[in-house]
């Protein structure tokens, strides 16, 4: 017998949506449901006294991939917002990402290659390490002492809720050092924020789809499922199996949020805090992200957090042990063709919002040949 819908989609984030618009689109029945109270996962946005607030913490578009800026574009227009933000240590200001401004900032060098002979000067200290054990080793190798004392230690463990003595070195890979005076924190070629916010964005998307809020999919599976041919998961995947090989991690943030009686509280978007005696790890001044000049301005304290019961999962840790979890659920996964799964909970992996674009339009076009 035919279902009533063609798929059900299990959450409202930005996977989910666009996969519900480009299937409608295709002339495809599809149901959304949300957990939440409102759509748009964790790139929501609300409007607080006229000033977009990004709910689930600081969003940024950027990418390279000009279908992908093109596609996000063709639902809200963009605006030119570029990623510039500002490290406070100990009530000294440096710009990042570490360029020529923050070279002269640390050491009052002008030229790049004054800037290269300090950073090889201070690097030089650390020849001796040539197994880094550890993050703290591994930045003392890649940058010297005065680039990891005051702007990564403190930042890094606070992030990991560790010493850094006790994150692993791969986590530093390589610093990527700019010896030009760009503050640009992104390399991409685009950049932007939706002009209205990004819940404006997934309105648009899900324009023509039905919705419906406030309902867990696990508080009503079978019935649920019995509707649609096919289902689109994009919440957790070990919540998915019923945790039946255990939890997979995550770190959690909290926030602290004010609204302050002045138009502007620190002239940009985003300060990171990088001594470890501040608890939070950055401030948002959320109206700086679309050039807002209301009277009031709203800020956010992040505080990075162990996951725990009821927390909201941010970042997946993706260690080896957390890997080989995943893996025996994507095992289970694999074996249900009439289920997909999707977005940065159900493949459990960090994707930056360009990465979900792109995955999903994947996802789409397979679905379409199948
Ligand atoms: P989500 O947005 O999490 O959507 C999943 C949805 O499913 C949620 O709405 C959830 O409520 C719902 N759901 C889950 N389980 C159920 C259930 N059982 N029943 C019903 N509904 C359910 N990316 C960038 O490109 N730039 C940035 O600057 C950036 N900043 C970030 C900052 C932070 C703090 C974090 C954590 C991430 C950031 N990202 C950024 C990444 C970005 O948030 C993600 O790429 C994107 O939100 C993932 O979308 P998604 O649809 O996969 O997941």
């Amino acid at each position: 017998m035919q279902k009533e819908y063609d798929y059900l989609i299990i959450g409202s984030g930005l996977f989910g949506s666009i996969f519900a618009h480009e299937m409608t689109k295709r002339g495809k029945k599809c149901l959304v449901i949300e957990r939440r109270n409102h759509i748009a996962g964790n790139i929501y946005t609300e409007n607080i006294e006229g000033i977009n607030v990004h709910k689930y913490g600081a969003h940024i578009f950027h990418t390279s991939n000009k279908e992908v800026w093109e596609y996000v574009n063709s639902f809200v227009e963009f605006n030119r917002f570029t990623n510039s933000p500002i490290a406070n240590h100990k009530g000294k200001l440096y710009n990042l990402p570490f360029n020529m401004n923050t070279f002269y900032q640390l050491w009052g060098v002008k030229t790049p290659q004054e800037a290269y002979d300090k950073i090889e000067e201070q690097r030089a200290e650390y020849k001796h390490i040539t197994d880094p054990q550890n993050l703290e080793e591994q930045a003392l190798i890649l940058g010297g002492k005065d680039i990891y004392e005051k702007l990564i230690k403190g930042y890094t463990e606070k992030q990991w809720g560790r010493s850094a003595t006790e994150i692993p070195a791969f986590i530093i890979r390589r610093l990527p050092f700019r010896f030009t005076f760009d503050n640009n924190y992104f390399n991409d070629t685009y950049q932007g924020i939706p002009t209205g916010g990004y819940t404006a964005l997934i309105e648009k998307m899900l324009e023509g789809v039905e919705v419906k809020l406030n309902i867990d999919y696990f508080s009503d599976k079978s019935y649920l499922d019995s509707l649609a041919e096919k289902v689109v998961y994009t919440g957790k995947i070990d919540e998915y199996f019923d945790y039946q090989f255990g939890h997979l991690d995550y770190r959690s943030l909290r926030f602290e949020n004010e609204i302050l009686d002045q138009p502007n509280y620190q002239g940009n978007a985003v300060v990171n805090y990088t001594e470890r005696a501040i608890p939070y790890t950055r401030i948002i001044e959320h109206k700086h992200f679309e050039f807002g000049t209301q009277p009031k301005t709203y800020i956010t304290k992040e505080y990075p957090e162990d996951m725990t019961e009821g927390k909201e999962a941010y970042y997946p840790i993706n260690d080896e042990r957390n890997q080989q979890v995943y893996q025996n659920y994507k095992t289970l996964a694999d074996q249900l063709p009439n289920v997909i799964f999707g977005g940065r909970l159900a493949e459990y992996k960090y994707y930056d919002m360009h990465q979900v674009v792109e995955k999903a339009l994947e996802v789409v076009k397979s679905e379409v040949f199948i």
